[in-house]
């Protein structure tokens, strides 16, 4: 056992969390123990507890994560001319996925990317724009 402790600020929020991770355990086995929330943003003050919270927080910042990646490699735009945004409160947070005017996307693959994230994230969790 060699516990670590890190302190996480997603891009999504500004919840400020700290989890614990054991350094001598391989990447793909390691788990990530929460163990407070040294702040809680505005939009996930509503939730019950700071598991919670982070609970949230950390679902927001994964499906950002699996949409911008999702639009990057089957897409090849480069993450840089994604914009994401979040509306909504405690769990109810919708992302919201636009692109600067580097890119032209065609109706079609708006709705290419629409589509996966329905079925990924349930409809209504992602709107692209
Ligand atoms: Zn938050």
């Amino acid at each position: 056992m060699a516990i670590q402790e890190t302190r996480w600020r997603p891009d999504t929020c500004t919840c400020l969390l700290v989890y614990e991770w054991d350094s001598l355990v391989t990447l793909t086995n390691r788990v990530h123990t929460f163990k407070r929330a040294d702040v809680i943003c505005p939009e996930h003050q509503s939730l019950l507890t700071e598991l919670d919270a982070y609970t949230a927080a950390l679902e927001n910042n994964q499906r950002k994560n699996k949409t911008v990646n999702y639009v990057n490699t089957q897409l090849a735009i480069d993450p840089s001319s994604i914009i994401f945004s979040f509306s909504g409160m405690g769990n109810d947070r919708i992302l919201n996925i636009e692109f600067t005017s580097a890119v032209v996307l065609t109706n079609l693959q708006k709705l290419g990317v629409q589509q996966w994230a329905d079925t990924n994230f349930g409809v209504g969790k992602v709107i692209v724009q």
